[in-house]
């Protein structure tokens, strides 16, 4: 059930926007989660579409605009929720975590789900979306681009093979091949996402991964509102096409590469290039001229992300490369 003790009201064929409160920031000023929500003129699943976990990833804040003034009560079967930026703080300090927590903190807050309603600030922000809104959905879109300077190839997750039962499996790559990208990657999860919550909980869930962070870019940000509205007419929330690639690849392996040398970052690679085992990746190099290191290919896949600053100390990521099962 639609919990209408947060305030919500529910009523068919009705939209509603509201702010739900965390805590407080040092300041004084209340944490507030903002919630749009579509409440469908006829019943149907309900969809959750989650952004913003990351303060610099602000793309899906402008697919979610885009997609709550295109679509109204009429046009949906069931109940649409939008949570543009859960993290309205880090937004505002153009980073990805709440810097106004301190030790512990500042805390990854996709990775403290479910979260703990007596714990840091973060924790109780999971806390709330675990049970205010992720328990009420049946499915959920959780919308992320890279941190600053990197870019990704797009990609939606799904579980792991054997990892879930058959019937969840099968459900989920559908809702994930259902958004529109040519890569599913469908591996292991970091701990304490609201992937990882939503499994636990039983619902069909994938994360995407698209554009870059504080930046806006139409062109993704239109591919990313068809994403949404793919999932709508997948589950037969609303009428339409679906547009989606007729071939898409799926890894299982990611490889996160990390430089061991620091200096000058070269990547030889962009987002969606296939490559073979061995190949150059990137090299660092020192200020003076000289290659320190090269960074190859452990095996044969596809380049998902990269690193686009052009500074690299140790143990910073600088490619990404998924492989196939
Ligand atoms: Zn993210």
């Amino acid at each position: 059930m639609f919990d209408i003790a947060s305030g919500f009201d529910g009523a068919a064929g009705t939209r509603e926007t509201l702010s739900l409160v965390a805590g407080e920031l040092p300041t004084g000023e209340p944490y507030l989660i903002p919630v749009m929500v579509i409440n469908g003129s006829t019943g149907g699943p309900t969809l959750l579409v989650h952004t913003g976990m990351h303060g610099d990833e602000v793309l899906g804040a402008e697919v979610v605009r885009a997609v709550w003034l295109g679509l109204g009560p009429d046009d949906i079967r069931g109940r649409l929720i939008m949570v543009p930026s859960s993290n309205l703080p880090a937004m505002a300090t153009r980073t990805r975590t709440n810097l106004s927590e301190i030790y512990p903190g500042p805390h990854d807050l996709n990775r403290v789900f479910p979260g703990d309603a007596a714990g840091s600030l973060s924790e109780r922000v999971a806390r709330i979306i675990t049970d205010q809104l992720l328990a009420v959905s049946d499915y959920c879109l959780d919308i992320h681009t890279p941190s600053v300077g990197g870019e990704w190839m797009p990609y939606a997750s799904a579980p792991a093979p054997g990892s879930v039962d058959a019937d969840y499996g099968q459900r989920s790559h559908a809702f994930a091949r259902a958004f529109g990208t040519t890569l599913v990657y469908a591996g292991d999860l970091f701990a304490g996402t609201i992937q990882d919550t939503a499994r636990t909980l039983g619902k069909v869930v994938t994360t995407v991964e698209f554009g870059e962070a504080n930046r806006f870019d139409p062109a993704l940000m239109e591919w990313g509102v068809q994403g949404v509205r793919n999932l709508l007419i997948h589950l037969g929330m609303t009428e339409g096409s679906l547009v989606a690639p007729d071939a898409v690849r799926t890894f299982s392996r990611l490889h996160r590469l990390r430089a061991d040398r620091g200096g000058f970052l070269r990547v030889a690679v962009r987002p969606g290039d296939d490559v073979i085992a061995g190949q150059r990746l990137a090299s660092v190099g020192n200020v003076l001229g000289a290659e320190l290191e090269v960074i190859t290919a452990p095996e044969s896949g596809r380049v998902v992300r990269v690193n686009n600053n052009a500074l690299a100390g140790t143990g910073d990521l600088v490619v990404y490369l998924g492989a196939d099962s």
